[in-house]
């Protein structure tokens, strides 16, 4: 079972990167008022007025979204559901929550990296380090890179810069292999949330599944499912939300 996730699945989960709710409000309303923040991704977006400003906030996404979370009933119904058999995850989600919830990383590509990962700055390496075991800080108490000093930052960003990083790179590979693996066997892509005109995730499994002769397709999405192009029964959409 390969299991593609994206925003809807997120918020879904109860994390919504978008939108200035009362949970944001709770966790960032002072840098709102302070700066006018009005959302999780505006955030890891912004040109902070200093190191330390986006430092803070930073440190605070990942207490909230990462390490503070707990698994939702919608992320435990997605583990019952595939638990027991081969499965992989694909995500754009940059919180590290599949991780966290009890997935095995082995069996996990986050398209756009997680920020429960650290990466230099400076671009000196391709090393990333878990943000729990950050290297040694500098005079501000800010993580600084274990091989050039420069500043730690996380490691999220867009596919083609994030995909060169470890351990990005490397899950890739593992997703290559885990499709080659199951191209004959009886496989289903479960696809929650992920915007219909996706290219990163969807259109690539849409691909493989059209390719491989016994995958199923299965899209669940408040849009309009957009489906491969397979024989009846091996594909199915399901408009809706709010949960599993
Ligand atoms: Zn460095």
């Amino acid at each position: 079972m390969i299991v593609a996730a994206s925003n809807g699945f997120d918020i879904a989960d109860g994390y919504n990167q978008f939108s200035c709710d009362d949970a944001f409000l709770r966790v960032f309303g002072d840098l709102r008022e302070r700066y006018g923040l009005a959302s999780i991704l505006q955030g890891l977006m912004a040109r902070w007025p200093s190191d330390a400003a986006r430092r803070e906030f930073l440190d605070r996404l990942y207490r909230y979204g990462h390490r503070g979370y707990a698994s939702s009933p919608v992320m435990r119904a997605l583990d019952k559901l595939t638990a027991g058999r081969p499965r992989f995850v694909v995500t754009c989600n940059c919180n590290g929550r599949f991780e966290r919830a009890g997935f095995s990383s082995e069996a996990l590509l986050e398209t756009e990296g997680s920020y429960a990962r650290l990466r230099c700055s400076a671009g000196c390496t391709t090393e990333t380090w878990p943000a729990e075991s950050v290297g040694a800080p500098d005079a501000e108490g800010a993580p600084c890179c274990p091989r050039c000093g420069a500043l730690l930052d996380v490691a999220v960003g867009a596919p083609h810069d994030i995909q060169r990083l470890e351990p990005i790179r490397s899950q890739a590979e593992h997703l290559q292999a885990f499709l080659a693996a199951h191209a004959s066997t009886r496989t289903v892509v479960l696809e929650l949330g992920v915007g219909q005109g996706n290219r990163d995730i969807k259109r690539p499994l849409m691909a493989w599944a059209e390719r491989a002769p016994q995958a199923a397709y299965v899209v669940v999405n408040r849009e309009e499912p957009v489906l491969p192009t397979l024989p009846a029964g091996r594909a199915a959409g399901v408009r809706g939300g709010g949960s599993l």
